[in-house]
């Protein structure tokens, strides 16, 4: 695509012009963009409330909010993370001082997803400006209203030639990826993340790929079980389950599962009422593709609270799945949407053997008041990351890098960690020339005996 290449022409243009150099410049960017984005305020949360029915509540807290936060997180620190860094020197090194210098990668392409379709979008901006790169980004083809708001937005606050949002669905995508651009962040399915890092493969260029998968919810019988029904019916019924991070799945001690679903019952009335389809709290999903996909599994197992839904809407109410097995569709995919199994455990023995056997997901989250299961789990499950006694929360905050590992995700960002990975860190030797060690040179009598102690 010739329209393509000349973007990428211009943002070398302003980055080899050094455009993107100055810090106080980013700053100055980035609260800029902070400014704008509260401007439009209203329209960002009419905008998700139009492309996946969240509430005002869900759209600051979960999409706006974040973005802000990042943005003074990041702000205030930026100045002293962008400074070259003095680190120490070995012996063999004598008179010399070593340095680590942050640079930028130059132009980084964001590919973001429909799901939080503001935030995923912009948190990794927000870190590739910081970190003083230009930005090429494709946000979601299927949140057309936020997708254009940002273009409005980002258009205000950055020349093209710094920012530049380009529109499309996965035939853009792969233009895009056939581009030679310096760094590549991609948020998305796993299949997706495939095709991503192939082609980042053919450029060589560096990927971080967001991905997602079944994570794992255990409600122990020593959690405290109203506070784990809520917490997880929060987790799960935020975005109506469309959140890589949700909990796929719970696995409840026998002891506690009926107390488990008749709390969960009851908070879920509490949050969306008697008829959640009707409720103003309860967002919908995004489109009919994935609503036809979700609906097929609510004959998997039991139905034991939700199941209604509406076509006309895209909404399917909170729905508890009870007696699912792993050989169910729904156990074989990632659901993202509204239904949560429950699966019953007699012994964590059990838990811990089966969640080994799996492909390692991006989040788990265990509820439980022992010390020694809390630490079992931690030490002996591989997960991206995750929340003892809570869900999702441990997204939020700036001062836990956040991705996955293995098959949900490589590399990881938010706060000081989107500036790293948006970052080259070079290393440079400042040599002193008042003296030259000569034994590492091929003519130096005792060179081999001095190298043999010093490299031990
Ligand atoms: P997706 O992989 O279908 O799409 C993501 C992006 O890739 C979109 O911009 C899309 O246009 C583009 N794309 C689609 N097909 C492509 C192709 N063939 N070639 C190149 N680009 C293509 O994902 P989605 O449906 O938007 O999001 C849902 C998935 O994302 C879930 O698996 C979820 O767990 C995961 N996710 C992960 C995170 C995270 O932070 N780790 C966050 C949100 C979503």
């Amino acid at each position: 695509m010739p329209e393509l290449e000349s973007v990428l022409k211009e943002h070398r243009d302003f980055f080899s012009r050094g455009g993107t150099r100055s810090v106080a410049l980013r700053i100055l960017f980035l609260q800029r963009l902070r400014k704008t984005l509260k401007n439009h305020e209203t329209e960002i949360l009419q905008a998700l409330r139009q492309d996946l029915g969240k509430s005002d509540h869900e759209g600051y807290m979960t999409e706006l909010g974040i973005v802000l936060d990042e943005i003074g997180f990041i702000s205030k620190r930026l100045t002293n993370w962008a400074k070259p860094r003095k680190v120490r020197t070995v012996l063999t090194h004598a008179g010399s001082k070593g340095m680590i210098m942050p640079e930028p990668y130059g132009t980084v392409l964001i590919i973001a997803p429909w799901n939080y379709p503001l935030q995923l979008a912009l948190s990794p901006l927000v870190g590739a400006i910081a970190a003083g790169n230009t930005v090429i980004l494709k946000p979601s083809e299927l949140t057309r209203t936020v997708s254009g708001l940002l273009q409005t937005i980002l258009e205000e606050v950055f020349p093209p030639d710094y920012v530049k949002v380009v529109q499309g669905g996965p035939d853009v995508s792969t233009e895009l990826l056939k581009q030679k651009v310096d760094y590549i962040f991609f948020t998305g399915s796993a299949p997706v993340g495939r095709i991503v890092m192939e082609a980042s493969a053919k450029t060589l260029t560096p990927v971080t790929l967001e991905l997602g998968g079944k994570s794992p919810c255990i409600v122990h019988h020593d959690a405290d079980i109203r506070l784990a029904a809520r917490r997880v019916a929060f987790g799960k019924f935020t975005n109506a389950g469309q959140t890589c991070v949700a909990p796929d799945y719970v696995w409840v001690h026998r002891q506690v599962k009926e107390r488990f679903l008749t709390e969960l019952k009851s908070v879920i009335t509490e949050f969306y009422g008697e008829r959640p389809l009707e409720s103003g709290n309860y967002g919908r999903i995004v489109g009919r593709r994935h609503f036809d996909r979700l609906i097929r599994f609510l004959d998997n197992g039991k139905c034991v609270i939700g199941g209604e839904h509406d076509e006309s809407a895209l909404k399917i109410a909170p729905t508890v799945l009870e007696e699912v097995t792993w050989e169910m569709p729904v156990m074989q995919e990632e659901i993202f949407g509204p239904l949560l199994p429950v699966l019953e455990y007699e012994d964590l023995e059990q838990v811990l053997e089966t969640a080994r056997s799996l492909p390692k997901p991006l989040a788990l989250y265990l509820f439980s008041q022992s010390r020694r299961v809390q630490s079992r789990i931690t030490r002996e499950l591989s997960f991206g990351g995750g929340a003892i006694n809570d869900t999702l929360m441990h997204l939020a905050t700036p001062y836990l890098p956040f991705g996955g590992v293995g098959e949900s995700g490589m590399g990881s960002y938010h706060g000081y960690e989107s500036f790293r990975t948006f970052s080259h860190e070079k290393s440079i030797l400042k040599q002193t020339t008042k003296f030259d060690l000569p034994f590492r040179y091929p003519s130096s009598k005792y060179g081999l005996s001095i190298i043999r102690k010093l490299l031990r």
